[in-house]
């Protein structure tokens, strides 16, 4: 069993700076858990203590069944795989991939075994003579990869593995290591996750699931539809998805949205989902969920960005940006207007209220349930 468990764990630099906040977290065994979150909200230093190269200032990291906090790294049955990859420039392949098993005192018949094995699954056989600068970016990091998976850990942590790769290889990479994963997984093998990136693309496409963090706290922890649909606050809304989340601020009054001049009825669809309604508020719909439509919200188009079977129309309502994304189509069926009328599907509406940036719209199926 491998599940990792985080308990109240905290973290403070140099006796003053706090970097984590007292963190509560379980990772399931098997599961592929994202940590993402902008540069600075320790990603980083959270996976450094649960590998042991960050001392634990409070709380605890539990692998398995196991207490880990005083276990040295090699102890914790994780291996660890970061950004610069950090191959033994002076050993070939074949070299960085035994290195760790020889130190573990495994015997040369099973050191080879188990190169051909992961050379098999990472299709690195023709590098195994080679030196790390003979490699590509992206083989190097399939070696160290490799260099992990011949540990056969329980559990594998990933630091922003993918930073340093161009996006098209970063896009098959990501691939792989999720296909690894699954194919890890089904061969029975327990094959924990844990991996940290600040970029959303990556969690969304990645994770079962994903813990969202800011300045050392944790924003909300779910599947990615979850998030995708249903964020729990205004920076969740703000941080998931691609272009962002419109977040509009206005009232609530009397069953309407108020936004300077102009009131769209919310209707029962959104009002019975309300758990409060707070005056200020902040209403949250995804470009994508805008329709052009005469009857809805009155916008002033200020650009149009043509991506190939869709528009990101970029507009001004009531002196506040909004984007939408719309068909080709149907942005040529505009003509030459100013003006344009942008309708939220009301199912996926959210409504944040502002002053805590918490959520106060709940998701239809969990009304249901
Ligand atoms: P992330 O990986 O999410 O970018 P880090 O875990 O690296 O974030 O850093 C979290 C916070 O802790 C930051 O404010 C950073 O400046 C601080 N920090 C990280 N490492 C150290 C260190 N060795 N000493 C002091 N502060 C640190
Ligand atoms: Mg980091």
């Amino acid at each position: 069993m491998a599940r990792v468990q985080l308990r109240n764990l905290e973290k403070v630099y140099g006796g003053s700076v706090k970097a984590v906040h007292g963190i509560n977290l379980d990772i399931e065994d098997g599961e592929f858990m994202v940590f993402v979150g902008p540069s600075g909200c320790a990603k980083s230093t959270t996976l450094r203590m649960i590998a042991g190269l960050e001392d634990i200032t409070g709380g605890e990291v539990i692998i398995g069944d196991q207490r880990v906090n005083d276990l040295p790294p090699g102890k914790r049955s994780i291996a660890m795989v970061f950004q610069n990859y950090a191959l033994y420039p002076h050993m070939k392949v074949r070299g960085n991939l035994a290195f760790g098993l020889k130190i573990a005192g495994k015997s040369k018949p099973e050191i080879e075994t188990a190169i051909a094995d992961v050379a098999r699954i990472l299709e690195i056989e023709p590098l195994l003579d080679r030196l790390p600068k003979q490699l590509s970016g992206g083989q190097a990091q399939r070696v160290a990869l490799g260099r992990a998976l011949i540990k056969k850990p329980s559990v594998f942590l990933f630091d922003e593995p993918l930073s340093n790769l161009d996006a098209k290889l970063r896009a098959s990479m990501r691939v792989r290591i999720t296909e690894l994963h699954r194919r890890l997984k089904g061969e029975g093998l327990s094959s924990t996750v844990i991996y940290v990136t600040h970029d959303q693309t990556e969690a969304m496409t990645m994770g079962d699931r994903i813990c969202v963090m800011q300045a050392g706290r944790i924003m909300q922890v779910a599947t990615p539809k979850e998030l995708y649909n249903h964020p729990a606050n205004l920076f969740v809304a703000g941080f998931i998805g691609s272009p962002e989340m419109n977040l509009l601020e206005g009232n609530l009054q009397g069953g309407h949205f108020v936004i300077g001049s102009q009131r769209l009825t919310l209707g029962d669809e959104v009002l019975s989902r309300l758990s409060t309604q707070p005056r200020d508020a902040v209403l949250g719909i995804r470009p994508q969920h805008l329709a052009l439509d005469p009857s809805g919200l009155k916008a002033r188009l200020t650009n149009a960005e043509f991506m190939g079977h869709e528009v990101y129309l970029h507009a001004e309502l009531e002196g506040q940006k909004i984007i939408a994304v719309v068909g080709t189509a149907e942005f040529e069926q505009l003509g030459r207007t100013e003006t344009i009328g942008l309708k939220p599907s009301a199912e996926h509406i959210n409504i944040f209220d502002k002053a805590d940036g918490s959520n106060v719209s709940l998701h239809r199926h969990r009304l249901a349930a």
